[in-house]
């Protein structure tokens, strides 16, 4: 067993059965044996392939988009452009890149990471320019000027908690332990509110108060301050159902059995993250289907340009509009926030 997996254990066998966001947290950040914090999880030998790993056109569009967003707001300086969970950083040096265009933007923002891994700021680093700075979190030191904020496959890994509708009504799904196994349990819960509790019994219902008061943070900035946030995910537009996942090696795998060796993750509430965007003063647009998104940003023109300058590549850049606005073009979805009162931002 691994260390990671009996020091679980050996935590629930001390203080009780754990909630399912404990688990997440321990599973991905734990700094010996997290998933995150020890490994490169991406491509086409890691776990997992992401939008910006399957093309430049990714990043170099959402860079793009964050510049006109910048201009719609006034041309601010200073302003913050800010990634949450860059991964290798491609979506970040793409985005750059594209923006090289209009200089006044890059004079006038300065660029921070918010990663948690050590492992993965290292592999950041090495793409990047050295003027970018990193925190672990959204903090304090991110709110005071206009916020442009990207995230792409960043709120899928932020901690949930699940409630299963039982006869005996709602409870937490909490994680356990029997001889050093880990296993789900049920604890019995007080009731959700009034709008989930008409659920029936078999339902599950998910929260992410982690998201939740992220996005608040973040759209409370950006009412204040002026700015945009693009958050990019697989997800849903609110409801029920349990879409806690491992994956390890592009194949789905057991969520308890070996935490710190699989991806663990959940689809995005997008109808949640809205909402905490309107609480704060702010103005959500979409989800749209990523597939809509990138196409009404010029993906189509972008890759032709691509295929001209490199025609023997042809083929891979059909497969990669494919793959981004096809294979990936409904679950994957896109939200934007921007103050209130502010125009609607292109793609929505
Ligand atoms: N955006 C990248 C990577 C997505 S994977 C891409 O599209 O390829 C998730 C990223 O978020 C990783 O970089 C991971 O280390 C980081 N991350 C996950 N949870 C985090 C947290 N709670 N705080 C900060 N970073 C986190």
């Amino acid at each position: 067993m691994s260390d990671l997996k009996s020091r679980i254990a050996r935590l629930i066998a001390a203080e009780g059965p754990i909630s399912i966001a404990q688990y997440m947290t321990l599973a991905l950040h734990d700094s010996a044996g997290g998933y995150y914090a020890t490994r490169d999880p991406f491509g086409a030998h890691g776990d997992f392939i992401t939008a910006p790993e399957v093309s430049q056109m990714f990043g170099e569009l959402i860079g793009l988009w964050m510049v006109q967003c910048w201009r719609d707001s006034g041309s601010p300086s200073p302003a913050r452009l800010v990634e949450l969970g860059p991964g290798r950083g491609t979506l970040m040096a793409d985005a750059l890149r594209a923006a090289r265009a209009v200089p006044e933007f890059l004079d006038a923002i300065e660029i921070v990471l918010v990663e948690a891994s050590p492992f993965l700021r290292d592999v950041q680093r090495e793409k990047l320019p050295a003027t970018i700075r990193w925190t672990d979190r959204f903090d304090l030191s991110l709110t005071d000027r206009p916020l442009f904020l990207f995230a792409n496959e960043f709120f899928d890994a932020l901690p949930i908690r699940q409630y299963v509708k039982t006869q005996r009504g709602w409870c937490e799904r909490m994680v356990t332990e029997k001889n050093g196994e880990l296993a789900f349990a049920l604890a019995p819960v007080a009731s959700l509110g009034l709008d989930v509790d008409k659920a029936e019994v078999g339902a599950v219902y998910e929260t992410s108060p982690a998201s939740i008061a992220l996005v608040e943070e973040i759209s409370r900035t950006i009412a204040a301050q002026g700015g945009a946030a693009l958050i990019v995910d697989y997800g849903h537009d609110g409801g029920f159902g349990d879409t806690l996942q491992a994956v390890a090696q592009h194949k789905y795998a057991s969520i308890l059995d070996a935490p710190g060796e699989a991806d663990l993750s959940a689809h995005v509430d997008f109808a949640a993250l809205a909402a905490g965007a309107k609480r704060s003063a702010a103005t959500a647009f979409g989800p749209v289907g990523q597939g809509v998104f990138l196409k009404a940003l010029g993906l189509d023109a972008r890759a032709r340009q691509l295929i001209r300058n490199n025609p023997h590549e042809t083929k891979s850049i059909e497969a990669a509009v494919d793959r981004l606005t096809v294979q990936m073009g409904t679950l994957f979805k896109a939200l934007a926030i921007v103050p209130d009162g502010a125009a609607k931002p292109v793609g929505f």
